[in-house]
């Protein structure tokens, strides 16, 4: 259980806080993040890492000389925003460019690469190397879909090290692909953890068994066995480990063993013992191993261990010094404290001045979001339980907070001094939905409103055209920025069923709210049979089997939200304000 929290919403914020308090002499808290307190050499690359919180000490404890510059934090499992990891590399960059490097999760590479797209552009140079370690999670033909556990500590160090020694960004980014290529991770979990505020963990593993290839969001592992010895588990993670070496893998390794959350010291060194001699009898060196908590997974009880293959590169940079407030190593010169510039000024919002008339659509698009808002309410729970048979469990607590910061803003915008457009109630609600939902989803939904708002535009009154321009508007966003194929059971599959049904029910003369009582149908039926696919996208994949007979989550969320707005707009047969007749033998 974890248990000490005023509020659990806040629960991810104010550790941080309270970890930048105990910790100021190595990091400071910057908006989204924290970034060194210490002088950062000019021209240094910047090693910006990151992801989810729960995982101490990744990613923030991993931050100081030697190591990270900076970490961007999210929520509780959940990525942190586009928004957020830019403010964070902006803070860390010390003119030698930034290096992202976090986990291989489609939440944080959707805001990682939105955040590398802004950075690039405004001629920070900036590249990324996921982490890709864990072996259960795709074949070594795939590895480039695996996720990535606990061999993040292997990137960052190497990596940090390089930057540290004063490399180039080109020679920092190739050490900590070489490094991510040479490291393979495998994990085990006794029982599941639980998030602030919730009654029931993520997963629970059967009494008297473990679970093997966990994820450390609270993915529950791809197969159940029962409990084994210390000696049988150590001979089971090495063998499966070896079997998966990389080419060229030599000879020297390390070796980190580590608990993700409530597993004793004790019981790690007991089965790190064990560990080493095996690699010792398959005739490899052991070199500077790990053994402790380096990634975790809030109260999760389970173990991972990590191999990485070291050559002579990679040796000198894995024992080099490094000293941040959970990993230190040898010693470094102690350093100045840096004087962080505050907060950039909000840029100045651009004057917008609605009619009256576009102003009092603004209103009834916020008000269509209220809407949205109720029914991800009313379903919070059970969107959550579909996203815990075989992802992390967090799709109705993050669609909740997206939605939830989303109506915010965009009343807050309503209220302005004569009032918001259309365009600029959405713009405003998906940048907070995008910001405040972390998580896949989040960055998808927040890109779609923001992408509907733009084609609806600053206007006094809206056509059908401009309905079914918004609907393609939304659905391109999520498919450009997600990649998802029909198929993949994603949101997608719900998705492209309705702008199909939405369109072609409007070109058949269909008003817009008789098409949006066909196209919310088509969603809620294809998002029933999104039961009978395989994931092929996001968190859920590597469990694919148990997802097997169950609905993907995104797909019924859309499909919910689609059908409230259906219902909340046909009685009247009124969208956006312009009346329409009431709909004839609607298609539904
Ligand atoms: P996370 O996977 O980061 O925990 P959520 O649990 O909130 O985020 O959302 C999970 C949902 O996101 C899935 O059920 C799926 O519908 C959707 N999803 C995941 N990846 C993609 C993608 N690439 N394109 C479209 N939808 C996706
Ligand atoms: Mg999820």
């Amino acid at each position: 259980m974890t248990q000490i929290f005023d509020n659990p919403a806040d629960f991810a914020d104010e550790a941080l806080d309270g970890f930048v308090a105990a910790n100021r002499g190595y990091v400071a808290r910057v908006d989204g993040g924290v970034v060194r307190s210490t002088e950062v050499p000019a021209g240094q690359v910047a090693l910006v890492v990151g992801g989810g919180s729960g995982h101490y000490p990744a990613f923030a404890g991993l931050v100081g000389p030697g190591l990270a510059t900076a970490s961007a934090c999210g929520n509780m499992f959940a990525s942190p925003a586009a928004g957020q990891v830019y403010r964070v590399a902006k803070a860390a960059n010390a003119g030698g460019g930034v290096l992202l490097s976090y986990g291989n999760y489609a939440g944080d590479v959707l805001h990682f690469g939105q955040a590398q797209l802004r950075l690039n552009a405004e001629g920070i140079e900036t590249r990324t190397v996921l982490v890709t370690d864990d072996i259960a999670s795709a074949p070594l033909d795939q590895i480039e879909k695996r996720r990535g556990i606990a061999g993040d500590l292997t990137v960052f160090k190497i990596a940090g090290a390089a930057a540290e020694a004063g490399l180039k960004l080109d020679d920092v980014e190739r050490l900590a692909i070489r490094t991510n290529y040479r490291t393979r991770s495998l994990g085990v979990a006794f029982d599941g953890c639980t998030l602030p505020g919730a009654d029931a963990p993520l997963f629970t593993v059967p009494a008297g068994h473990m679970s093997l290839g966990l994820g450390i969001h609270g993915e529950p592992g791809i197969s159940d066995h029962p409990m084994p010895t210390a000696s049988e588990l150590a001979d089971l993670l090495v063998s499966k480990l070896l079997a998966d070496k990389p080419d060229d893998a030599g000879t020297r390794v390390v070796p980190i063993v580590n608990g993700l959350g409530t597993v004793k010291y004790d019981e790690l060194f007991l089965l790190y013992g064990k560990i080493e001699k095996l690699l010792t009898a398959a005739g490899l060196t052991v070199v500077e191993p790990e053994c402790g908590e380096l990634v975790t997974s809030l109260d999760m009880s389970g173990l991972s261990l990590t191999l990485l293959w070291l050559d002579e590169e990679l040796e000198q940079y894995w024992a080099a010094p490094a000293d941040t407030p959970a990993f230190r190593k040898g010693n470094l010169e102690p350093r100045a404290r840096r004087e962080l510039a505050g907060p950039e000024a909000e840029e100045a919002a651009d004057v917008e001045r609605p009619t009256p008339a576009a102003a009092a659509l603004g209103r009834l698009a916020a008000e269509l979001l209220g809407q949205v808002r109720d029914v991800v309410v009313e379903h919070e729970e059970e969107l959550g339980r579909l996203d815990a048979i075989a992802g992390d469990g967090d799709h109705g607590i993050g669609m909740r907070r997206g939605v939830d910061a989303a109506v915010a803003a965009a009343r807050q915008a309503a209220a302005n001094d004569g009032g918001a457009s259309v365009a600029r109630i959405l713009t405003a609600a998906g940048e907070a939905w995008s910001e405040r939902a972390g998580g896949t989803s989040g960055a998808l939904w927040g890109s779609a409103v923001i992408a509907a708002g733009l084609a609806l535009g600053n206007q006094d009154s809206y056509s059908g055209e401009d309905a079914a321009a918004a609907v393609t508007a939304f659905t391109d966003a999520i498919t450009a920025l997600g990649k998802a194929e029909p198929g993949d059971k994603t949101m997608v599959d719900a998705l492209l069923p309705f702008q199909d049904s939405f369109l072609t029910a409007f070109g058949g003369g269909a008003t817009v709210a008789g098409s949006l009582v066909a196209a919310a149908a088509a969603a809620t039926d294809a998002a029933g049979r999104t039961a009978e696919l395989r994931p092929l996208k996001g968190r859920a994949r590597p469990l694919a089997e148990k997802s097997l007979g169950h609905p993907d989550p995104g797909a019924v969320s859309f499909a919910l939200i689609a059908t409230r707005i259906s219902a909340h707009i046909s009685p009247t047969g009124t969208w956006l304000a312009n009346p329409e007749p009431a709909e004839q033998g609607a298609q539904a």
